[in-house]
């Protein structure tokens, strides 16, 4: 019989977004499961770092930098985890940013930025594996929305309908995936993360540090995560919302 840990040793799993945060903390649950893993984010030296962390510990990983609104660069780094571990099983879409404002602050650079990361950046990522997966005949995408996919939040507008876009593609994927391909969406509420200094305006940034009183350990996505994909093949977890279990909203 196969265990579910049998479901995650192995498997070569790419996380976007491994900086910080939720893509960090999944690193290091992935890897003490065994997961060979491919780090991608921005900033080489906190990739760098984490790799070298997972390595120490006995993991199996390697690093790309990787801007997720270039989708040459996307493209690229499915081919360095293809070249490199010969497969990918899982993406983790995990890269995105949260500059709430209310829509009167006209933050329209931040809208844009918003848009190319956070929805652009998933279907870039999406466009990467997809036929790699089905080639392979099977694979797993897990998609980062939110709470915010769920339910508009004033002030929040922009990355909300983000974060509802978000959950749809994860919909449309697990429709037309078939039998062979995953679909999951994971929608936390308020996890203590880098993710709030990405806030420009002074309104919203207060709303935000009220909300985040009550955040949660971006632990306890990391083992949503590892339950998503540690179940048997023909299991899809395809909808997953957290929440602090203080988090009103
Ligand atoms: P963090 O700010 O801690 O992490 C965001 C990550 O995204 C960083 O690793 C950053 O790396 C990366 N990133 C940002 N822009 C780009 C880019 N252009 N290309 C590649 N990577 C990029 O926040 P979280 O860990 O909290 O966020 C992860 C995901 O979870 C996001 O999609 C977020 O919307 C979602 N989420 C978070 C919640 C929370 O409360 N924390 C709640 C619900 C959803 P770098 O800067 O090095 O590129």
């Amino acid at each position: 019989m196969t265990t579910a840990n049998d479901q995650i040793t192995g498997k070569v799993v790419i996380i976007t977004g491994a900086s910080s945060g939720l893509g960090e903390a999944t690193a290091r649950r992935l890897s003490e499961r065994g997961a060979k893993l491919v780090l991608a984010a921005r900033r080489e030296d906190r990739l760098v770092k984490l790799t070298e962390e997972l390595k120490a510990n006995g993991g199996e990983a390697i690093w790309q930098t990787t801007d997720v609104t270039d989708r040459k660069q996307v493209e690229a780094l499915a081919k360095i985890a293809k070249d490199t571990f010969g497969r990918i099983d899982v993406l983790v879409n995990n890269a995105g940013l949260m500059p709430l404002a209310p829509l009167d602050a006209l933050k329209v650079d931040e809208w844009d930025q918003m848009v190319d990361v956070n929805i652009k950046g998933v279907m870039y990522g999406i466009a990467a594996v997809l036929p790699i997966m089905r080639e392979q005949h099977s694979g797993h995408v897990i998609n980062l929305s939110s709470v915010a996919g769920h339910k508009v939040f004033p002030g929040a507008a922009v990355y909300c309908a983000t974060k509802y876009a978000v959950r749809a593609l994860s919909e449309g994927l697990r429709m037309e995936a078939g039998d062979e391909i995953r679909s999951t969406n994971i929608s936390p509420g308020a996890i203590a993360t880098e993710l709030t200094s990405t806030i420009t305006d002074p309104t919203a940034a207060e709303a935000a540090e009220e909300l985040y009183k009550v955040a949660i350990d971006a632990d306890a996505v990391a083992r949503a995560i590892v339950y998503a994909i540690e179940q048997p093949h023909d299991v899809d977890i395809n909808e997953i919302i957290l929440r602090p279990t203080a988090q009103e909203l």
